[in-house]
């Protein structure tokens, strides 16, 4: 393939050279988690051997290194994404913190009985059950976009939801359980227009698709590390500074303060703001790390190369008897949800297992979107720039092998 070559890209994987089951590690769970590169894990033990401190508060030699560190990573996170200002990447743990956070914090600051939360109906357990516990609070009504046959959004539906009342409306760019792509800047401008605030889920889309936070306008837009081959406990929540500057804080402590009393307490502007206690520090830096070897490579370039892969890997799939694709919209990426015939989903993934093929089977946290298809699991690859048409060819060995041996 053209733009990169993925066998120099595997050797900085020290992973991808693992043997499981007496078999070499063929990962196609990268939706769940991706793998490291040596990029990241070597920032991450040099700045343990090198740099750690807190950062901040002391005004010693390492206590700069650390904070040069850790505030380059933001550096990096907002070229990455495109924001206006490092001031609107607020570190976090994850999406699903960055989520809760604006639960918690806006949620909870500005929505009021009878106001109406619009979510679609891929969206993943991080996206439904925070809103679910501030609309029984608050008496909040939550809406649903339905999908069509192939998990595409259904926008004339989305158009007939939003109304004065709906005050929020968040949504995934990619879903984790079957790949679509959903028609962001859309979604987008039409809660605008409605008056409504946006949140973008980007877990799944940023380690795929390139990301442009304003050209997307949405007023949050979150991710984590962790899927962007970067480090776990760490993540972004990225918010409209004046949105955030206008936010009461998440949680109460160190670092987020400007002067404590008794009575009162003055609070940073964001990101600090948001940035209570000490942080992941060292995390940050290697998601730093990991998003400078993503740039390396070139976020198109892996754009490029993936939709070839996942052409290669549906169209084989497809042809396997018994197969059932769920999830066929024409924008999609990266994951290829399926069940087989005679086989549990379980069953498909132990089998696969026994091979040195790691794919995740279960509901994938988002058991609404799977029920609308009637099922109430998958068997779930999901590619990254690292996997190889020889993987998947592998892979659909593996399968035809189950079928024939007849066995789970
Ligand atoms: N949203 C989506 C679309 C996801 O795929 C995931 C992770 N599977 C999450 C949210 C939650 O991410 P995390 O567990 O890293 O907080």
């Amino acid at each position: 393939y053209p733009a990169f070559n993925v066998n120099l890209v595997r050797n900085d994987f020290p992973i991808l050279a693992e043997q499981v089951n007496g078999k070499p590690l063929i990962w196609l769970d990268n939706a769940a988690t991706t793998q490291k590169p040596k990029q990241v894990i070597e920032r991450l033990n040099y700045f343990y051997e090198h740099e750690n401190s807190n950062i901040h508060r002391a005004a010693h030699e390492l206590a700069a290194r650390s904070t040069d560190a850790y505030e380059g990573a933001r550096q990096k996170v907002q070229r990455f994404i495109n924001a206006r200002s490092p001031n609107e990447i607020v570190f976090v743990r994850g999406t699903t913190e960055a989520i809760n956070l604006v639960a918690s914090s806006w949620g909870d600051e500005f929505l009021q009985q009878g106001d109406e939360i619009i979510l679609t109906h891929l969206e993943h357990h991080a996206n439904i059950v925070p809103w679910q516990l501030l609309a029984q609070k608050k008496g909040l009504k939550i809406r649903v976009i339905p999908v069509d046959d192939d998990g595409q959004i259904l926008l004339d539906e989305y158009a007939r939801l939003l109304n004065p009342r709906t005050k929020l409306v968040s949504f995934t760019l990619v879903s984790n359980a079957l790949g679509t792509i959903t028609p962001a800047k859309q979604i987008v401008d039409m809660a605008h227009a409605a008056g409504a605030k946006v949140l973008a889920d980007g877990a799944q889309s940023v380690s795929h698709i390139r990301t442009d936070v304003q050209d997307l306008d949405a007023d949050w837009f979150v991710f984590s590390g962790h899927k962007v081959f970067g480090p776990t406990g760490i993540g972004v929540l990225y918010g409209k500074e004046d949105l955030l500057n206008s936010t009461q804080p998440y949680q109460g402590g160190g670092n987020m303060i400007q002067d404590v009393t008794f009575e009162h307490t003055q609070f940073h502007k964001a990101p600090a703001r948001f940035e209570a206690g000490t942080g992941n520090i060292a995390d940050a830096v290697g998601l730093g790390a990991a998003i400078d070897y993503v740039q390396k490579i070139g976020i198109d370039h892996i754009y490029q190369y993936e939709h070839y892969l996942l052409e290669y890997a549906s169209q084989k799939l497809a042809r396997i008897p018994g197969l059932r694709p769920i999830g066929t919209a024409r924008d999609k990426t990266s994951v290829l949800s399926f069940v087989l015939d005679g086989f549990t989903t379980g069953q498909v993934g132990e089998a696969l297992s026994r091979e040195g093929i790691a794919v995740r089977s279960g509901h994938h946290c988002a058991q609404p979107i799977l029920r609308r298809f009637g099922v109430e699991a998958t068997v779930r690859p999901s590619l990254a720039f690292y996997n190889t048409c020889a993987e998947i060819d592998t892979l659909v060995y593996a399968i035809e092998k189950l079928k024939s041996s007849g066995r789970g």
